[in-house]
């Protein structure tokens, strides 16, 4: 309550802003973990540090209706939930729970673009309005109020405004490729107060319209101008590829993405999931090092959150799927450990969201995270390939649709290839820059039992001492005389 009055009082003056938001933020914050966040917001809150223009184009362009609805809660859920939320829903389920829950009701979408196939399906194939309600309200009941929707285009789903409007106390961001978004649909949304439309943009005209279609990147900036004019709040969503990932860098782009309104987005790599997966257009680990060293520098910097989906693994104590922070419903209802990995065990049609949450795949996950000690390696499906394979034949996990294992099987040797690649560079830098010390403290306060973390700070020590050894190796042969 306090953080909404704060935000939702702020006004044109960015230093009284800031003196409100860090005296709300001082009152709510407990516990260590809270501290280390507390400490993060005085920084980047601090005078001529980005957090002050971030809260001007706040006060300047949104609702006080979304601010209150959207923002404040997003925050206190996100940054300061209470302690007592988890312990009330470990008591009832046997589990705590996830920060947010994932849910594509249709799978259907307006576009075609290569290499989606969400044009195939039909109407037929969207989950039913009372499932996608009943899986709201579950979730609600252990605690969660935060919710992604995704698909398909979720706003092709008639439903879609009617269920959200039934959970008014939650808050919802949805992935959208922007085409719905007018004038009235921006104004509705401002009316709502809970929704934050991720408007998805693949980079300048002609990377967006190449994978979309001609006219679709002028769509997005429509989409942009209405909902900015409304005083929605809203984010940007990038796939990056290794075609795109260079104009997504520039400072260019991201200033026009400030100038458009967006306040934060989400970057995702290519993935080689789905039914015709390309490891070629997955961006190189050199890539993924630019995109890591430039949108952290953009964060210090600029007044926009961007968030590096696997890069940022630092700051959620590495992966957080299996409903440890995270999973995913999809239209069929069955629940996925995390949005990239299509396997399931469990189907909310057939059991309770709970069940689910605490079947033993997604309990073999959670007591396998995180899955290095090098958090700027999280994933086990990229970075640690064999992983995830492992732990889904362990239990048996079905495919949730044709092919999904490909990345496990056929591009296997791939995607070694480019684990070992990470790992060369992603390893110098967790131990040449300030990552080492804040990170790892970070993770050990993110639940970890101390005994797990341990052994992953030892297991991680020893493969370095490895590789330092055998690069002394190879140095020596090279340097021998003849
Ligand atoms: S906009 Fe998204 S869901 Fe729709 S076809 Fe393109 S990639 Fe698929
Ligand atoms: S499995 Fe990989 S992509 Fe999914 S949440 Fe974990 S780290 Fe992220």
């Amino acid at each position: 309550m306090v953080l909404g009055q704060a935000i939702g009082v702020l006004g044109g003056n960015p230093d009284r802003n800031a003196r409100y938001l860090i005296r709300a933020i001082d009152h709510i914050a407990r516990g260590e973990k809270q501290g280390l966040i507390r400490e993060w917001v005085h920084g980047w809150l601090g005078e001529g540090r980005p957090g002050r223009q971030f809260l001007h184009r706040l006060s300047e362009h949104t609702h006080p209706n979304v601010r209150r609805r959207y923002i404040a809660r997003m925050v206190v859920s996100m940054l300061f939930r209470d302690p007592e939320v988890g312990e009330r829903c470990f008591q009832r389920y046997g589990v705590t729970p996830p920060y947010t829950m994932l849910i594509s009701p249709t799978m259907r979408c307006n576009y075609c673009c290569q290499g989606c196939d969400a044009s195939s399906y039909e109407r037929k194939d969207d989950m039913p309005p009372d499932l996608f309600h009943r899986a709201l309200s579950e979730a609600e009941d252990m605690g969660m109020n935060f919710f992604i929707v995704l698909g398909g285009e979720p706003f092709v789903y008639p439903h879609l405004l009617d269920v959200i409007a039934r959970h008014d106390r939650s808050f919802f961001q949805v992935y959208t490729n922007g085409s719905f978004i007018d004038e009235a649909m921006a104004r509705r949304l401002a009316e709502l107060g809970n929704v934050a439309p991720q408007v998805s943009v693949n980079g300048p005209p002609q990377y967006t319209d190449a994978s979309r279609g001609q006219g679709s990147f002028d769509q997005v900036m429509q989409a942009m101008d209405n909902l900015r004019l409304a005083g929605c709040v809203f984010g940007f969503s990038t796939l990056v590829t290794r075609g795109n990932l260079d104009a997504i860098c520039s400072e260019e782009w991201i200033d026009l993405l400030i100038d458009k309104g967006a306040l934060y987005g989400w970057l995702f790599l290519y993935m080689p999931v789905g039914s015709e997966p390309n490891p070629s257009l997955m961006p190189t680990p050199e890539q993924r090092n630019k995109l890591r060293a430039v949108m952290r520098h953009y964060r210090q910097t600029k007044p926009i959150l961007p968030i590096d989906f696997w890069n940022d693994g630092t700051l959620t104590g590495g992966c957080i799927a299996g409903g440890r922070l995270y999973f995913h419903v999809n239209h069929r209802g069955d629940v996925e450990p995390c949005i990239f990995c299509h396997f399931a065990t469990h189907n909310i049609n057939e059991c309770t969201l709970a069940e689910a949450l605490a079947s033993p795949f997604f309990m073999t996950i959670k007591e396998s995270q995180p899955f290095s000690y090098n958090t700027l390696r999280p994933c086990p499906m990229i970075d640690h390939p064999q992983t995830m394979w492992s732990i889904i034949q362990q239990h048996g996990a079905r495919p949730t649709h044709d092919g999904a294992e490909q990345m496990f099987t056929t591009l296997a040797d791939d995607m070694q290839g480019y684990a070992d690649g990470v790992q060369e560079i992603m390893d110098e830098v967790w131990d040449g820059e300030d990552y080492h010390d804040w990170a790892a403290r970070w993770t050990a306060m993110c639940g970890i039992p101390p005994e797990r973390f341990e052994a992953r700070r030892q297991a991680y020590e020893e493969s370095r001492g490895r590789r330092r050894a055998r690069s002394n190796v190879l140095g020596r042969v090279h340097s021998t005389p003849g």
